[in-house]
């Protein structure tokens, strides 16, 4: 078991990179993997080029991050030293965020949700079971117990700047800012949890709410930002709330050149959302007085966590290790360094 009594660490913006292995198809087509790990925090992507005389070279692009995990690393690994550091903050009062960011396909869900090979997932293996387990597990400690904290989690959907419940049949929801720019979600389903197993069942519950009524599971779930929160509450007051976000692929709006007009709309939705969450975690690194919250519904729902002085953030920037997915892989990375 991993010890909770680690110090919190100082750091309030986390920026990690996780490669995926090549799968099946990829591995069928015999592509090259392009990217390599030499150091833990340092990450090279060998991008193919054409020479004038057509002969074909690499050119070698490197970035640096807090971490990067290469394809052998679990999911538990990878929660540990992204989420983990995080679980605590909110016990002392605190927001924290952990967002899952790439292309569609480059293991967004599977790191968060929990592995999906197979018909069925396995969500006590994702980030959004880990760091429940850890919250029940400091819930119990002496010196978190006479707090009388009560655990929440709610699972909701962003699709095209609109909100759904992902624990209530994907109910559609209104999100109100009131007066004091406090933002709510109203009629979002709290679900009271009190042990591992309740929250791998809402973890269920709501990653097949998510799918449902589609072919494929990515088809829907590419297009939504989906977002499991951990809420913290003493006598029904909020305490402390962990959001843990699966984003949105990030490789829409690329090429838009060939799609319909209901895709398009959706990827400039995605873009700005995008576009928004940056900027908003950039101002939070920064201690800058404003930020850009309201530029999109994802960063407004998540207003309270890119505030305070108690808000902590981490991003895993998920990426594909494939020749054939080279420029979403550097748009990823780009995106991410500008995060950090
Ligand atoms: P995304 O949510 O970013 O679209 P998924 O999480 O659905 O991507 O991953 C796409 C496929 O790759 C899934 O079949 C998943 O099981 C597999 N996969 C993703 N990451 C890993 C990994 N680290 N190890 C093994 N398989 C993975
Ligand atoms: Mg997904």
């Amino acid at each position: 078991p991993i010890s909770m009594n680690d110090p919190i660490e100082e750091h309030r913006i986390c920026v990690c990179v996780r490669k995926r292995p090549l799968n099946k198809q990829e591995l069928v087509k015999k592509e090259c993997d392009i990217i390599t790990i030499p150091s833990k925090s340092s990450i090279l992507v060998h991008e193919p080029k054409l020479k004038v005389d057509l002969t074909k070279y690499l050119e070698t692009q490197p970035f640096r991050f807090d971490l990067s995990f290469d394809d052998n690393v679990t999911n538990e690994v990878v929660y540990r030293f992204t989420a983990r550091p995080l679980v605590q903050s909110i016990f002392e009062g605190g927001k924290a965020t952990c967002f899952a960011y790439g292309q569609t396909g480059s293991g967004k869900t599977h790191t968060m949700g929990g592995d999906f090979s197979g018909k069925t997932q396995n969500a006590s293996k994702g980030i959004f079971a880990f760091a429940s387990q850890d919250v029940f597990l400091l819930q119990s400690q002496p010196r978190y117990k006479n707090l009388d904290l009560e655990v929440y989690v709610t699972f909701f959907e962003i699709y095209n700047g609109k909100v759904f419940d992902l624990l209530n049949q994907k109910a559609k929801l209104r999100v109100l800012e009131d007066g004091k720019q406090q933002v709510q979600i109203v009629g979002l389903q709290e679900r009271q949890v009190s042990c591992a197993e309740d929250v791998i069942r809402m973890i269920e519950i709501g990653s097949a709410c998510r799918t449902s009524g589609q072919t494929f599971a990515n088809l829907s779930s590419s297009r939504s930002h989906a977002c499991f929160q951990i809420i913290l509450r003493k006598r029904r007051k909020l305490h402390g709330k962990f959001s843990l976000v699966d984003l949105a692929g990030n490789e829409r709006g690329v090429d838009t050149s060939t799609a319909d007009r209901q895709t398009r709309m959706e990827s400039a939705e995605i873009n700005k959302s995008l576009l928004a969450l940056k900027e908003c975690i950039r101002a939070l690194g920064q201690n800058k007085s404003h930020t850009p919250f309201r530029e999109s519904k994802l960063t407004q729902v998540l207003r309270d966590s890119f505030i305070g002085v108690n808000s902590r953030t981490c991003m895993i920037a998920m990426i594909s290790p494939g020749m054939s997915s080279c420029e979403y892989t550097l748009n990823t990375l780009r995106y991410a360094d500008r995060v950090k």
